[in-house]
């Protein structure tokens, strides 16, 4: 076989969501959005519902739709981008929970499916998403009359617990709903990490579920074993890859390996990016291909049938870091060519 095995631990995954249940005295929901982060929704949705996830969230209404087949029905399925147009018959026929983000889409909202549950996004200063603090004190009494479910908000610089702007967003979400008897939910994965202060009646993590930074005391989730299609020995002063970007300064072994960037193992990872082998650091040299990359594995005595990308040895935040990037986009980027196993 040559396509690279992606390896999904769904044991710590469930892990994971006990763990950041047991940093509060909330409920916690789970974000599941680009399809679990990447790992797939059929396999990560159940395990999540099984440890007693009754809140999940996705970006949009699509998403939901394909959520709503796996969960059936009972928990909530919460969708970030609200009602959009076009979105009325999905939200109805998969009972998704749209969180309401401006007056048109609660005016589109309540004619198109009266009496149909709906949460209500504010924007407490990341200004992305959500009503701001005017346009809410204009539209609060009406919404509501209308028993919106959940009221949320984000926090743009949670993974930083000492910027500022943190506790500028949360004193912004308390003016913006004190006294308001609707659950509250501010914090996903950073927000958790900040402490009581910002968990109100639920939380909503995501990329802690999946192993990733900020939560540095997660169990890893992802392994990436890459299979070694051919080893050759390169001589002094000879290149090796595209436009020759790396010339062998000694005799050499190199080892090409079957993924590259149209796996989701970008470009930029072709500089200073290890595999590894045993805990052995195994140094990316040249450039990275579409379905391949080379390796030097001059170091080791025997080479073996898969290098690891991901795993023990390197987390997924390592391997971001590589490329300039974080482990989010790591993860949402791993190909659709990996043959996933499932461990639990
Ligand atoms: C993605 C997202 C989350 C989850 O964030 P993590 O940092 O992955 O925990 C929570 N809330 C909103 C609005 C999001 O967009």
């Amino acid at each position: 076989m040559t396509t690279a095995t992606l390896s999904i631990d769904l044991n710590a995954v469930a892990a994971n969501w006990q763990a950041l249940n047991e940093m509060t005295g909330c409920e916690t929901g789970a974000v599941i959005k680009a399809n679990a982060y990447g790992l797939g929704i059929d396999r990560v949705a159940p395990v999540l519902a099984a440890q007693g996830a009754r809140k999940f969230f996705v970006a949009v209404a699509e998403e939901g739709v394909a959520l709503r087949r796996v969960l059936g029905p009972g928990p909530a399925i919460n969708v970030f981008a609200g009602h959009m147009p076009g979105d009325a018959d999905m939200i109805r026929s998969a009972a998704l929970t749209p969180m309401i983000n401006s007056v048109d889409q609660l005016i589109a909202h309540v004619e198109t499916l009266p009496g149909h549950r709906f949460g209500i996004q504010l924007n407490s200063g990341m200004n992305r998403l959500g009503m701001d603090p005017a346009e809410w004190s204009a539209l609060r009494d009406i919404a509501l009359a209308q028993n919106p479910t959940l009221i949320i908000s984000h926090l743009a610089c949670a993974d930083e617990p000492n910027h500022p702007m943190n506790a500028r967003q949360l004193k912004t979400f308390h003016d913006m709903t004190d006294g308001l008897n609707v659950p509250r939910s501010l914090a996903a994965t950073g927000g958790i990490l900040l402490g009581r202060d910002y968990h109100f009646d639920m939380t909503r993590p995501g990329i802690g579920l999946y192993g990733g930074l900020p939560f540095m005391d997660a169990q890893p989730v992802v392994t990436l074993d890459v299979p070694v299609i051919q080893v050759r020995e390169v001589s002094t002063g000879h290149p090796v890859g595209y436009g020759c970007a790396w010339t062998a300064p000694r005799p050499s072994q190199v080892a090409t390996i079957a993924a590259g960037y149209a796996d989701g193992l970008i470009r930029a990872l072709g500089n200073g990016a290890t595999l590894t082998h045993e805990g052995r650091r195994l140094p990316v040299i040249g450039r990275v291909s579409m379905d391949l990359i080379t390796v030097d594995v001059t170091s080791l005595a025997e080479v073996p049938e898969h290098l690891q990308l991901i795993g023990g040895h390197q987390s997924v935040d390592t391997v971001a870091g590589f490329a300039g990037t974080i482990g989010y986009e790591v993860l949402t980027a791993l190909g659709a060519r990996y043959d996933r196993v499932y461990v639990e």
